[in-house]
């Protein structure tokens, strides 16, 4: 059932609008800036999905309301357009990564113009063109200058599917992120590295004045997971390992020590005896971040060597094991089996020695891990376990055997990767410079495009592009080969945005004082510890380099919900379930599709698509577009003026707070309340609000009660207290309530079409009267039919109800 040719409607506003430039915003006004933006995604050939509808429609409401209140607002697009899922799709396709990406980008434009947002389309930001990642090349220096980018050989994450190295945040459950069944391999590469962990503090610090969901600030608080502890000298083979611990006060427990399975100096401890074992055990164990250690599988294998513990100077077997991560601490842990449950299955399962230091517990069965009193520790003994944390760290300290420690979970930050389709790292290596940053004035490094692929990396295999003179020396040097992470590209495209074009610099300080950080902010949660994390300190670095004076990137962000498929299951190709906005254009028009999915849920909420549900809201913008052909412009009476006044304050204050769905319940009771005939001023009013959520039947409307602007560049209305009526909003309520009390109780007695008898009091008659199919009394009429007597328990604005 479509009765309008709303295909016709959108495409003649979205021609209006951009002819109009309408939605571009001004870079040099001065003002109250609104900067709002959603995640930009990395095209793919597979184009727009209904999930992304709603993602963008989230935004693009509010950046419409912000425009009517008057704000200057900055509501940018772009591409996040390097990265291995185009590199890959491309060689798939046999296209070359640059053909594939431009061309899926083309479509991505020409998908969102039709889903009615108001992108400022000039702003656009695309992270594959060397205008852009020269200047990822340009911060890359200028860390490196600072010491915060550095090379280093370290065990890393490989996945053997992605043919590349991962950063510590792309491991989930030992798996690669974008494969979730493929173990990641540990390699010892030289790589770059990115000094995240010298502002862990600073990012930990900060994290609880972000107006941020909370589910995401806990995230990155354990993310970064600061511990404070001791760090305690075991000797091993005559050398100090020092070992990090927040348990001092367990130290006589400790009966073996676990090191890590990819710690580079593993096979130094490894005896001949036990080779065999131990390089049997790390073929078959894989890789952990600090996050995954919880739920695995915990398991060894002897190395052959022992540690002595400083305390008691007793010899512990020294296990290898996979769940201790390379670098956290020195990459080896004390285990307390008696006192960590960890250790104690550890223990249990190897047949390893458990000794109990604090009372309290039953270890018998399971480890202690509570407080008690210390026992078996010598001079110690009788302490409870707080004093002896801080005697015992004091009795190492003194001895030189130990200090108190500060310990992170977040590493620094991997950012090499083996692939193409990534920012060339600008640095060249010289056989006597060794490593040689390229000059400023040789950016941007671009991307070769002829390279092979599927031969390890691919800008090895173009020999011009690696044979390179060094800049010092003028001898012969190799190009760095390796790409830049493409969480780099998505570190600070926001902060190009505003000055997108400026090819002297990242962008113009006093664009950037002006409209950064970002207000708003809109993606998803699973960017949490990665993208989320990575912005953050990029920001931080770029201040501290004299780029911005802003501390954060975003001030507000706000995850929207996942939308499900008509099965309630996640949308994806293989369940065959994703819904294209074309189809649902095509069938209902895209204003009926953003209305319905506003209607669904609160933003923040999930919610399933429904062919069924998204009829109702067909059905009330039909109603809208006929109500309009017919309506008489003339006078409102005070009720529809009371209404309208009321609305206008309720929904202003649920699109700022995020609360569509209300607002969509608002507006369908406001149409739903207009009679025959309406004043233009309500009937404008009403459109105006309706506007961010429809924006082309409104455009239509407007235009057909004899405007010649464009709505979408009015003023948001105002609401007018002195209008609003409160008996008339109590009266109306009454009403909605005696129609669900009545629904109520006809479903409770189950009758078929029964006689419904509504008694009121006398004064009340008149309003209740537009309830259909009942029949009502005033309680003091004597001919009222009453056999029940139900009229006695009518009270003011709650009438009683008698059914036969
Ligand atoms: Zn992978
Ligand atoms: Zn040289």
């Amino acid at each position: 059932m479509v009765s309008c040719n709303f295909k016709a409607i959108e495409k003649k506003w979205q021609k209006k609008w951009e002819q109009e430039k309408v939605f571009e915003a001004d870079v040099q006004k001065k003002g109250k800036k609104f900067y709002v933006m959603e995640m930009f995604p990395y095209p793919s050939a597979l184009g727009l999905h209904l999930g992304h509808t709603l993602n963008y429609t989230i935004g693009d409401i509010l950046a419409r309301f912000k425009r009517m209140r008057g704000f200057n607002v900055l509501y940018p697009m772009g591409f996040d357009a390097l990265g291995l899922p185009a590199e890959n799709a491309a060689i798939k396709a046999g296209a070359h990564p640059k053909t594939y990406t431009a061309q899926a980008i083309k479509n991505y434009i020409k998908q969102m113009k039709n889903l009615g947002l108001s992108y400022d389309w000039s702003k656009l930001v695309n992270s594959m063109e060397p205008e852009y990642y020269k200047w990822n090349q340009l911060f890359f220096l200028k860390f490196l200058e600072r010491g915060l980018a550095y090379r280093k050989k370290a065990a890393v994450n490989w996945c053997p599917k992605c043919n590349t190295v991962l950063a510590n945040e792309q491991v989930v459950k030992g798996c690669c992120w974008r494969h979730e069944n493929t173990e990641v391999e540990i390699k010892h590469l030289e790589q770059w590295f990115l000094k995240i962990t010298n502002y862990a503090d600073e990012l930990l610090d900060c994290i609880d004045d972000l107006q941020w969901p909370q589910k995401i600030k806990i995230m990155q608080k354990n993310w970064i997971g600061k511990s404070y502890g001791t760090e305690i000298d075991f000797e091993v083979n005559g050398k100090k390992f020092p070992v990090f611990t927040t348990r001092p006060d367990t130290i006589y427990g400790v009966t073996f020590m676990v090191i890590s399975a990819q710690h580079e100096k593993l096979m130094e401890l490894v005896t001949k005896e036990q080779k065999k074992d131990v390089e049997k055990f790390l073929k078959k164990i894989k890789s952990v971040s600090e996050k995954d250690a919880v739920d695995l599988e915990k398991e060894g294998v002897f190395t052959g060597s022992y540690a002595s513990n400083p305390a008691t100077n007793e010899k512990v077997p020294i296990w290898v094991g996979n769940f201790v991560v390379a670098d956290y601490g020195s990459g080896m842990v004390m285990a307390v089996p008696a006192h960590d449950q960890r250790d104690f299955d550890f223990a249990k399962k190897y047949g390893l020695n458990i000794k109990e230091v604090i009372s309290g517990g039953d270890i018998k069965k399971n480890a202690y891990t509570s407080d008690g009193k210390l026992i078996n520790s010598e001079k110690f003994n009788g302490l409870p376990s707080e004093k002896a944390k801080e005697e015992i760290a004091k009795f190492l300290e003194k001895k030189n055997l130990g200090r108190k420690a500060i310990q992170f979970k977040m590493r620094d930050w991997l950012i090499s990767r083996q692939r193409y389709w990534g920012t060339p790292i600008p640095v060249i290596y010289c056989d006597k410079c060794k490593i040689v940053p390229v000059p400023e004035k040789d950016l941007p490094i671009k991307l070769p495009e002829k390279v092979t692929f599927g031969k390890g990396n691919p800008l090895a295999t173009n020999e011009k592009f690696v044979n390179v003179k060094c800049p010092n020396c003028r001898g012969g040097a190799r190009r760095e080969t390796d790409t830049m992470d493409t969480f780099v590209d998505s570190s600070w495209y926001f902060m190009r945005y505003p000055d997108n074009k400026n090819s002297e610099k990242p962008f113009d300080k006093k664009i950037e004082e002006y409209w950064l950080p970002v207000d708003q902010y809109i993606g998803g949660i699973e960017h949490a510890t990665m993208h989320l994390l990575y912005s953050r300190f990029w920001t931080k670095a770029l201040r501290d380099l004299g780029y911005v004076n802003y501390d954060e990137p975003f001030t507000r962000l706000f995850n929207q919900g996942m939308l499900h498929g008509e099965d309630r299951e996640k949308m994806s190709k293989s369940k065959g379930n994703v819904i294209l906005p074309e189809v649902v254009s095509e069938k209902y028009g895209i204003d009926t599709a953003r209305f319905f999915l506003m209607s669904l849920a609160a933003p923040d909420k999930p919610r399933d698509w429904s062919d069924k549900g998204v009829q109702g809201s067909l059905k009330f913008i039909n109603k809208i577009m006929n109500y309009f052909d017919e309506v008489k412009i003339g006078k409102s009476n005070r009720k529809t003026e009371s209404k309208l006044n009321k609305t206008i304050k309720e929904v202003s204050e649920q699109i700022e707070n995020f609360q569509y769905n209300l607002a969509t319940i608002k507006l369908r009771e406001l149409f739903n309340s207009f009679g025959e005939e309406e004043s233009k001023d309500v009937l404008e009013k009403s459109l105006k609000l309706l506007h961010p959520f429809c924006p082309h039947i409104t455009e239509e409307l407007w235009e057909k009660i004899g405007n010649k602007t464009l709505i979408t560049s009015e003023k948001w209305p105002i609401c007018d207290e002195k209008k609003i009526d409160e008996k008339f909003e109590k009266q109306e309520q009454a009403v909605e309530k005696l129609k669900s009390d009545i629904e109520q109780i006809k479903k409770l007695t189950g009758k078929q079409n029964p006689k419904v008898y509504v008694y009121v009091l006398p004064n009340e008659k008149g309003f209740y009267s537009e309830v259909k199919s009942i029949k009502i009394f005033a309680v003091n009429d004597k001919k009222k039919y009453d056999p029940e007597n139900k009229s006695k328990k009518a009270k003011p604005n709650r009438p009683s109800i008698f059914i036969e």
